[in-house]
């Protein structure tokens, strides 16, 4: 879902689209408007027919046994993902195949206005979304039910039939929050509010301010140029200032993002009583500093922790209140322990690190691909179609997102699994296993069984209360079966678990020399043309120099 929200901003971003000769419908006959509103709104019906499927299906595998539930579970995560893909296949042919642009920017003249243009862009694909959602709400609703049932006698070494101790420190956290939303009251309208604000409105807030800071600086960039800030003549250098001014805004806005994310969800502070005393506790002794513990409102639909901000003052550090109420005590400091794994790991600084080396890829694809176009295809000195270049552009930038993005993010998640592990270790009351690396005879290097097998069981279990099979693929984590099979793995063999170590070293140090490369050719591209552009430019101090 993530995924597809990046890609629709980063496609409205790209004011040029769609590319000449791609559109499947000419632009300025009589008929552009409602052709091209055919096929924006047909996703509509599709979605919400497909939605309707899946949860119909998902109905009828619930028969209250254990493998009813897993059927279940199945079939909804195979209609929501499909859901998924039909939305990014709409959006991506309402953005390049047809003049769907065209028409909202040009025909409709909404240009004129800050952010308005892209809402009406983005907005068949989000009413396309919603509908899906309302679809399968009593579906999502009776599953999450159903996961809460006793377990099946059938099946006593089922993950579920632990059930989840009553009166324990986090059910009396729960009770002492100020917001009491009850989740079997559950309504569609809070229902879809929070599937929105979870899954949406996270990124597209940030990105709408993105989106009008963008506005407001292009609109700038063609005005006079004795402006508030005067900006030299010419076109080249001043486009890169505005540029450079939109990243700098966009870093600020993301790196405010976990500020706004307090209030986009819902949330509180965490209350006062033993289970935030033990967190604040894990934190002192692992050194993890924060703003705040908050607990996070989802109705007892999402059994989930965040953690979220660069730097300490503006690091918030998410529970959420599903995760309270049907997880033990242990488990819940196990993924704690997880989370805590992403901070001290610094994967979060190691994202943005990913995504500067995104730009630079994207950027290195526009030049080169200019440079292909003059030596091999260029034949009567026209120039590169400039939605082709920015097309390129986006191809690569959503590539690296797509497969080099995920590949680092299962690569992180796995490291944040094993810091949780080493996390619970010392609490680990225990551990009956003699040939434990940690607590056993022999002490060695390794993993402590008890630990491992807690986590294991964590992840088993929040694989199930969210509805999600064992070994669904998910873009940012992989699948829980394939994590829990590296932490076994990982128990008795040391080697492996160095190698792994070393392994995410050697990709964060690759990382930042990309970053240090990108950065050296940026500066070398355009160091000459800004010098000339801003009239500070003398050939005879570095005469010599390419
Ligand atoms: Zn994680
Ligand atoms: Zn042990």
């Amino acid at each position: 879902m993530y995924f597809v929200i990046i890609m629709a901003f980063a496609l409205v971003l790209s004011e040029k689209l769609p590319p000449e000769g791609f559109s499947l419908i000419s632009f300025a006959t009589a008929n552009t408007v409602a052709a091209t509103l055919g096929i924006v709104l047909l996703q509509i019906p599709v979605i919400a027919l497909m939605a309707g499927i899946g949860a119909t299906r998902t109905h009828y595998r619930l028969d209250g046994t254990d493998r009813g539930h897993d059927a279940a579970a199945d079939e909804l995560s195979f209609f929501q993902h499909m859901c998924m893909v039909t939305v990014a296949g709409f959006l991506v042919t309402s953005m390049i195949f047809t003049p769907w642009a065209r028409v909202v920017r040009e025909t409709w003249d909404l240009d004129r206005f800050p952010l308005l243009p892209e809402l009406v862009l983005l907005a068949p694909m989000m009413a396309g979304i919603t509908i899906g959602w309302a679809m399968s709400y009593r579906a999502e609703k009776l599953l999450r039910l159903d996961a809460m049932r006793e377990p099946d006698a059938q099946e006593p070494e089922k993950i579920r039939d632990v059930p989840p101790k009553r009166d324990n420190d986090a059910i009396s956290a729960l009770r002492s929050a100020k917001k009491r939303p009850v989740a079997e009251g559950t309504g569609l309208f809070a229902f879809l509010f929070d599937k929105m604000r979870h899954q949406v409105l996270i990124l597209a807030v940030p990105m709408c301010i993105i989106v009008t800071a963008k506005h407001f600086l292009y609109a700038y960039a063609e005005g006079p140029a004795d402006g508030f800030i005067p900006l030299p003549k010419d076109p080249t250098t001043r486009m890169l200032i505005i540029s450079c001014m939109l990243g700098t805004v966009s870093f600020v806005v993301l790196a405010l993002a976990p500020v706004m994310l307090r209030y986009i969800w819902a949330t509180e502070p965490l209350p006062d009583g033993p289970l935030r005393k033990r967190f604040e506790r894990i934190c002192d002794r692992i050194g993890l500093r924060y703003r705040e513990i908050l607990l996070w409102h989802t109705h007892g639909m999402a059994v989930n922790a965040a953690v979220m901000g660069f730097v300490a003052p503006i690091r918030f550090i998410l529970v959420s209140d599903a995760l309270l109420e049907s997880m033990e005590e242990e488990e819940i400091e196990a993924v704690f322990g997880h989370e805590a794994g992403h901070v001290r790991h610094w994967h979060l600084p190691f994202f943005g690190i990913f995504a500067i080396v995104s730009m630079y890829a994207a950027g290195g694809a526009m030049i080169l691909s200019s440079i292909i176009y003059t030596k091999f295809f260029q034949t009567n000195g026209e120039q590169i179609d400039q939605a082709i270049v920015q097309l390129i552009a986006l191809v690569t930038l959503l590539g690296m997102w797509l497969f080099g993005f995920s590949w680092l993010s299962r690569r992180f998640e796995r490291q944040a699994d094993l810091y949780g592990v080493r996390c619970i270790t010392p609490d680990i009351r225990q551990c009956q296993a003699r040939l434990c690396p940690v607590h056993g005879a022999k002490q060695r290097e390794g993993l402590c069984i008890g630990a491992t097998n807690l986590f294991g069981r964590t992840l088993s279990r929040i694989a199930e209360l969210n509805n999600i099979p064992k070994d669904a693929f998910s873009w940012r984590h992989g699948s829980i079966q394939s994590r829990c099979n590296l932490l076994d793995r990982f128990k008795d063999n040391v080697d492996a678990l160095r190698r792994f170590d070393t392994s995410i070293l050697y990709i964060k140090l690759a990382l930042l020399s990309l970053t240090i490369l990108g950065t050296v050719v940026a500066v070398w591209i355009y160091y000459q043309p800004v010098m000339r552009g801003l009239g500070m430019w003398n050939p005879t101090v570095t005469a010599g120099a390419p």
